[in-house]
C-alpha cells in the first residue's frame, strides 16, 4: 500500500539524521531516504548514517568559541548528533572528537530502530507536486508520497537531484571545493622522533592528546619545496573553486607564501619538544632547544587509538606524491596511510535568495532545506540546521504555525539568520562564529566583548526556550 508520509527527508547525513530524530521525538512519521550503499558519494566510504567524511572533530567545546556554544544549545534541545558524539568521544584536548565508526553506528541504530522513522534506500532524482501532496521519485522508479519534504543531501548532492534543485531554485549553482586530510596508522609512526603533547598543555591526557612531528628549518624548507613541485590531481571546474579558508589545501596555503604553514597547521607555538630536541637531532640555528621550527600534529581518529589524522593537511596532491612527500616528515618515514588526502565538490544554494522562514523554498511550497547545502559550513552547523528544520516542522505539523527561530543573539539564531539574511550577492558557506551574532553596543576589548556576547546569548537562548517549550 502506498502511504503518505507527513515528512520525507532526503539524505541521512548529519542534518537529515538530526532532523528525523527531532521529528520522531514529536511523534511525527518520516521516510528517511539515503542513496548509500546503492550509490556512494565521492567522499563517503560507508553505508552508515551521519558519516564524518574527513576530520573526526566536532571542534571546540569551549564556549568562548561560538561552535562550543552552538553545541551547548543543541544539547539543550536534545540533539542526537551531540549525544552520540559524547558517547563516542576520544581524547582531543578542548575539542570534541569522536570515534567515527562508533558515532555513525550510534546514530544509525537510534534511527533505524525508531518506530517513527522508515529508512528507505534509494537515489532521489526529483520531486513533483502530485494530486495528494509531493511525490519524491527514486532512480529505481519507486515514488514516495509525502506532505512535506526536507532536502538534506549535503555538499555532494547527487547529480540528478542537483539538476532538479537548480531548475527549481531558478539560480545558478555555486561551487567550491573542500579537501580531506590523510589518516596514518599509529603503529607506523616512529616515536623516537614523534612525541605526544597538547598545545599549551591543554589536553585531557597527561602526556598530551596529539602526536607531534617536529621539524628543523632545513627539513621544513625541503618539505615545502617538494610540495611546490608536486603533481596535483585534476579537479573538474577547479577554476570555479571558491575556497573556504578553514579548509584550504596545503599547496594553496604554500602558494600564498613559503611561511604560511608556520602560521597555520605547522605553527610551532605552545609545544615544547623538550628532551627530544636536545638529544641527537640537530634542530638548526633558528629554533630554540625547546621550540621546533615547525610541527606536524596528528589527532586520534578512532577509539581503538590506532589511526591518526594529519591536522590541517588537506590536499589535492596526487596520491603517490602524498606518500613520497609526507614520508619526509620526521617520524612518518615509514608511515602507512589508512586514507590519503583528496578534493571534492561542495555544492550549496544561495539560501538568502531562494529560502524563506523555516528554511522553506520560496517558490515550491512544502520543500525545506537543511544542512550544508543551505550554506552553513561544518559538521556541527549542518546538524544544527537539521535540528532547527526538525523543530520548525514539528511545530508546523502539530500546531499549524512555524516555531519562531531563536533570536540572532544566540548561536542557533545567528546561524539561521546567516542562512536567510546574509548578502545574497556574496553568499558563501560559513562556520558559526561570534561575528555572525547580532551586534552588541559596547566599547570593550575583544575578549570582554566576547564574554558579553556569550552572557547575552545564554540569557536569550533560555528566554526563548522557556517561551516556546
Ligand atoms: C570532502 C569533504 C570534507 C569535509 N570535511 C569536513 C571536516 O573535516 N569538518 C567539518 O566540520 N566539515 C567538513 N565538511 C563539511 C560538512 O560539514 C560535511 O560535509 C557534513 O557532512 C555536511 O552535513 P550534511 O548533513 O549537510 O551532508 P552529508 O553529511 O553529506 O549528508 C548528505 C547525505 O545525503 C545523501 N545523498 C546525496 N544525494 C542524495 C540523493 N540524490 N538521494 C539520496 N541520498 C542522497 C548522501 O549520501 C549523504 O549521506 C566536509 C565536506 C566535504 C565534502
Amino acid at each position: 500500500m502506498n502511504q503518505t508520509y507527513p515528512v520525507c527527508i532526503i539524505g541521512a547525513g548529519l542534518a537529515g539524521a538530526e532532523c528525523a530524530f527531532q521529528l520522531a521525538r514529536h511523534g511525527i512519521k518520516t521516510a528517511l531516504v539515503e542513496m548509500r550503499p546503492q550509490k556512494k558519494s565521492p567522499a563517503h566510504s560507508t553505508s552508515g548514517m551521519a558519516e564524518l567524511v574527513c576530520s573526526n572533530s566536532l571542534r571546540s567545546s569551549d564556549v568562548t568559541n561560538a561552535v562550543g556554544l552552538l553545541k551547548q544549545e543543541m544539547a539543550a534541545l536534545n540533539s542526537l548528533i551531540i549525544r552520540a558524539a559524547h558517547k563516542a568521544k576520544v581524547p582531543a584536548g578542548t575539542a570534541l572528537a569522536v570515534d567515527r565508526t562508533l558515532f555513525s553506528d550510534l546514530v544509525t541504530n537510534t534511527l533505524s530502530t525508531n518506530p517513527c522513522v522508515t529508512v528507505i534506500s534509494g537515489v532521489v532524482t526529483g520531486i513533483t507536486q502530485g494530486a495528494q501532496g509531493l511525490e519524491v521519485s527514486l532512480a529505481s522508479g519507486q515514488v514516495i508520497r509525502c506532505e512535506r519534504c526536507v532536502i538534506a543531501t549535503g555538499p555532494l548532492t547527487d547529480e540528478g537531484l542537483a539538476g532538479w534543485i537548480c531548475e527549481n531554485t531558478g539560480h545558478e549553482y555555486l561551487y567550491f571545493y573542500d579537501a580531506i586530510a590523510p589518516v596514518v596508522e599509529k603503529e607506523s609512526i616512529d616515536f623516537n622522533k614523534a612525541f605526544y603533547a597538547s598545545r599549551y598543555e591543554r589536553g585531557e591526557n597527561e602526556n598530551g592528546d596529539y602526536i607531534n612531528c617536529p621539524m628543523t628549518q632545513a627539513e621544513y624548507e625541503a618539505f615545502v619545496s617538494e610540495i611546490k613541485k608536486a603533481e596535483l590531481a585534476e579537479v573538474k571546474d577547479f577554476d570555479r573553486a571558491l575556497f573556504f579558508d578553514g579548509c584550504l589545501p596545503i599547496e594553496e596555503m604554500i602558494a600564498r607564501g613559503d611561511h604560511t604553514l608556520l602560521f597555520g597547521p605547522m605553527k610551532p607555538v605552545g609545544i615544547s619538544s623538550g628532551e627530544r630536541l636536545r638529544g641527537d637531532r640537530n634542530m638548526g640555528q633558528v629554533c630554540s632547544p625547546d621550540r621546533p621550527h615547525a610541527v606536524v600534529q596528528l589527532r586520534q581518529d578512532n577509539l581503538h587509538d590506532t589511526l591518526y589524522n594529519m591536522v590541517g593537511f588537506q590536499t589535492r596532491m596526487k596520491w603517490p606524491e602524498q606518500k613520497r612527500i609526507f614520508r619526509m616528515i620526521p617520524g612518518l618515514e615509514q608511515a602507512s596511510f589508512a586514507r590519503l588526502g583528496a578534493m571534492h565538490r561542495n555544492t550549496y544554494i544561495c539560501s538568502p535568495a531562494v529560502l524563506k522562514e523555516g528554511l522553506e523554498l520560496k517558490n515550491v511550497a512544502g520543500i525545506f532545506f537543511a544542512g550544508q547545502i543551505t550554506g552553513c559550513e561544518g559538521y556541527v552547523e549542518s546538524a544544527a540546521a537539521g535540528l532547527m528544520v526538525g523543530l520548525f516542522l514539528s511545530r508546523l505539523i502539530k500546531q499549524g504555525g512555524l516555531l519562531p527561530a531563536p533570536p540572532a543573539t544566540t548561536a542557533l539564531g545567528a546561524l539561521i539568520n546567516h542562512i536567510l539574511c546574509a548578502d545574497k550577492n556574496s553568499y558563501q558557506p560559513m562556520n558559526i562564529n561570534y561575528g555572525l551574532f547580532k551586534e552588541i553596543e559596547l566599547k570593550a576589548k575583544k575578549f570582554d566583548r566576547k564574554v558579553h556576547l556569550l552572557k547575552r546569548a545564554v540569557n536569550d537562548f533560555w528566554e526563548w526556550y522557556y517561551r516556546e517549550f
